[in-house]
Parts: structure tokens; sequence; C-alpha cells
């Protein structure tokens, strides 16, 4: 059996290590852009200077060589022809396969601004490239732009805070009222601002970027943004722009096939299974819960199914976001910005002292999300609450003090058992 993997970051080293463990004698062949094998939820680390190549990087020295995989690196797939069951590189190389598994992932997206492709100072962030561009010109520049203040958003301000080449004015511009959107309610973004504030960041929020503006002595670079921040009209200088304002699936070299997908992504089953036979897909090219742990298990599904083993992608809670900026570890479970319109849904917070903040969104005795702030050690209830399904109405407390022992026993064998 010939396996092509397209993609070797979380899905696809996974899922490659998974094939070798269950098919000891198929060729596996890995392909991607990327030269280097990292993890992109650490760039941060690396762009702020605390990290280097082997600290972001997650795989054994020896991790191809031991598992016998042909990783064809710096290449990129410019078509796939599903018929013929080939795969055609930049270098007009052609890559045949019995069975393929696409785990291209994704790039940044650029909203359509006036002015914001094709500039020298204007970057996304993604890749170790998009990092040693940024380290690059943030040590020379004097005022830093990032736009967007989600998860990468907020990866792009903290690294350029740490790194210490940088001397810039930093911004941060954001559409929404408070940072994080999709993760935080304004309670939570708050512990967050007023630590960027603290290193200097100038925060615009409710506000829209409508062009950027070209710099007199060179049209390749930008030198200031136009804002309507809260409905007045901005400028801000700008020798740096980092781009953090979305993704977009790496679908491209499928244009000429059968294979489905659309403006989100590539569409898969839980099998990891597309609507053509032997094509595979798995992790952030699916444009859905677009994590981490989500594309490795998504990677180890389909190519447990791809060696015959049936195995169905399994996530106990779809959008779920860890992250610890200024040392604030939060947990972020579902969209709360959603359920708090919900009709019915039950809103309960606390904050139980300075820094430690909790929220959680039930209804009729059922988890849908929660914010957890400051303090993680609730988290472990939490999610066995979410895991296990367990009507939390029968539980006559404040949920926030809800522990293991009120639906859990000590069996004879001194195991955690789920009571009903
Ligand atoms: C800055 C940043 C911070 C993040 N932080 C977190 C976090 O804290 N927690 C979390 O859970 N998630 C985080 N994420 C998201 C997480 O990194 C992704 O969910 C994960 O990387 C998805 O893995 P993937 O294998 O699907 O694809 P990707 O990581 O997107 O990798 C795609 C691979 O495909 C290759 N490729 C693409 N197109 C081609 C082509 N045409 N030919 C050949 N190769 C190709 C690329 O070179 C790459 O190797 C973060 C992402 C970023 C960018």
């Amino acid at each position: 059996m010939k396996y092509v993997i397209i993609g070797a970051s979380a899905a696809g080293i996974n899922g490659a290590e998974n094939l070798r463990a269950l098919d000891k004698n198929a060729e596996i062949i890995l392909i991607s852009k990327d030269t280097n094998i990292y993890s992109r939820c650490i760039l941060h680390h690396y762009i702020g200077g605390m990290r280097d190549l082997d600290g972001i990087n997650f795989v054994d020295k020896d991790f191809f060589e031991k598992n016998n995989i042909n990783w064809l690196k710096g290449r990129e797939v410019i078509s796939l022809n599903e018929k013929e069951k080939t795969i055609t590189l930049d270098d007009n190389e052609v890559v045949s396969y019995d069975k393929v598994l696409i785990a291209s992932g994704s790039r940044p997206f650029f909203p359509p601004i006036e002015n914001i492709n094709g500039k020298e100072n204007v970057v996304g962030l993604k890749s170790l490239d998009d990092c040693n561009k940024i380290i690059e010109i943030a040590a020379r520049a004097k005022n830093i732009v990032v736009i967007g203040a989600g998860l990468i958003g907020m990866d792009a301000i903290s690294g350029l805070i740490h790194n210490k080449n940088v001397h810039a004015n930093l911004s941060l511009v954001e559409m929404s009222n408070r940072l994080l959107p999709l993760q935080l309610d304004k309670e939570a973004s708050i512990t967050y601002e007023k630590k960027l504030v603290e290193h200097g960041v100038k925060l615009f929020f409710d506000s829209k970027v409508t062009k950027l503006n070209i710099n007199p002595k060179n049209p390749n670079l930008i030198n200031s943004l136009s804002l309507l921040d809260d409905g007045r009209d901005v400028e801000l200088l700008a020798d740096l722009v980092i781009v953090c304002a979305g993704v977009k699936p790496n679908v491209e070299f499928l244009e000429n096939t059968s294979i489905e997908y659309n403006k989100i992504g590539l569409l898969f089953n839980e099998k990891g299974e597309t609507n053509v036979k032997d094509v595979y897909g798995a992790g952030d090219i699916s444009g859905n819960g677009t994590i981490w742990s989500v594309a490795v298990k998504e990677g180890i599904a389909a190519t447990s199914n791809m060696a015959g083993k049936t195995r169905v992608m399994d996530d106990f809670f779809f959008a779920k976001s860890t992250m610890n900026f200024f040392d604030i570890p939060t947990l972020s479970l579902g969209c709360l910005h959603i359920y708090e319109k919900t009709e019915g849904m039950i809103i309960d917070s606390i904050r139980e002292r300075d820094g430690v903040y909790k929220k959680i969104a039930h209804k009729d005795g059922k988890i849908y999300g929660a914010i957890i702030q400051g303090d993680l050690s609730y988290t472990g209830v939490l999610t066995q609450l979410i895991r296990l399904n367990i009507d939390i109405s029968k539980i006559k407390k404040s949920i926030f003090k809800i522990d293991y022992s009120d639906f859990f026993n000590i069996n004879s064998e001194l195991e955690f058992e789920y009571k009903k």
C-alpha cells in the first residue's frame, strides 16, 4: 500500500505516525511546503525569543527515519488527479498514491481592505516564514499594528512584547468590543486588557481598518492605516502591519477535481472520508474546530480508516480553547456570546477572588459553555460534568461548588466511578 499525506503539521505528522504503527510495510510519503516541523501554538515564543527552532519542534530528531517516512519537504502540491490517483508537485514531479490524506491546513485571510495585498511590511501569522519576517521587520520598526485580537492576534502582540529587540509602539485593532471575542466575555477580556496596557499597547476596540496608506517613498510599503474607531476617523502610523483576521483553507490544488469543498474548507465525515474514494481529510483544512487537538485527533481517525481500522473522530467539546497570556490561564468552552442570547439558557458567573473569574452557561441541567480564568483547578470537574453529560439540576448547590464527590463514588479498586 502506498500512502501520501499532504501537510506536515498537527494532522499530517500524527496521521503519518499512526499509519506507520498500523501498517509496518506500507510506503508512506509526506509532502509539505514547510521545511521544518514545528508547533504553531508556540510560535509566539519564537517571535518573543523564548524558544528557538528546536524549542518549537514537536517530533524527535529521528522521527522520519524511525518511522520510515519519506518526507518531501519544501515542496508544494499544485494539483491532484483522483482518476489517475496522482499528485503533481511544483517542480512537475508526479507522485502516485493508493490512498491520500489532505492535511494542508490553512493560511492567513486578508480582508478586502485597500492596499492590504502585496506589500512588504504587511504580513500574516501562520508559518515560521511569517515569524522570521515579523522578527526582521519588527526589530527596525517604530510603529507596529496588529489587526485582530483573536488567538493569533494575541499571540502576535504577546510575542512582540517579549522580544527584546522590539522597541516600537504597539497597537492592537479589534472590530469587537473585547479581546478574543469568540472565547471571552468583556469581564475576562479586561483582565488581559490591563496587562496589555501595562506593556504599553494601545487598544482600539469597535474599530475597523478602512485603508492602508502607501509610503510615498516606496510603493511596496505602507506607512499608516486609516481606522474608523468607534465612528471617528483615526490615522495610525505603521511600518509593520500583522494581519490576524482569520484563516482560509489551502484547497486550491483541488480545483479541477470532484473532491467537495466550499469557502470554509474541505468536506469530510467523522472518519475523515471525503466524497471521493481513497481521499481523506483532516485538520484545519475543514475550517471547523481549527485547533491543534482537533487536528491531531482527526489525523489519527482518518489514517486509522485509511489503514482499514474503523475509527471515528470523537471530541467531547467542539469549541475549546486554553490560553495563558501573561501567566494568566483561561479555559473557554463553547460560544458563550451565542448562548447568552439563547432562550432558556441560564448564565451563572462568579468572581471568586482577584483574577479568578468563572462563568457557566447551562440549560435543562446540561452545561453548554464556560469561561474559567485565573485558576483552572475547577476545569477537571467541569470537564467530567460535560463529558459524562451529568444532569446538574439534580445537584442542589452552587454550580461553582460542585466537586467530584457530588457525582462520583470511589469503587473497591479505589477508582472514581460515576453514580447516576
Ligand atoms: C499563531 C498560531 C497560534 C495558535 N495557537 C493555538 C493554540 O494555542 N491552541 C490550539 O489548539 N491551536 C492553536 N493554533 C491552531 C493550530 O496551530 C492549528 O489548529 C493546527 O496547526 C492545524 O494543523 P493542521 O495539520 O490541520 O494544519 P496546519 O498547521 O495549517 O499545517 C498545514 C501543513 O500543510 C502544508 N501545506 C499547505 N499547503 C500545501 C501544499 N499545497 N502542498 C504541500 N504542503 C502544503 C504546510 O506546509 C503545513 O505543513 C494556532 C495557530 C496559529 C497560526
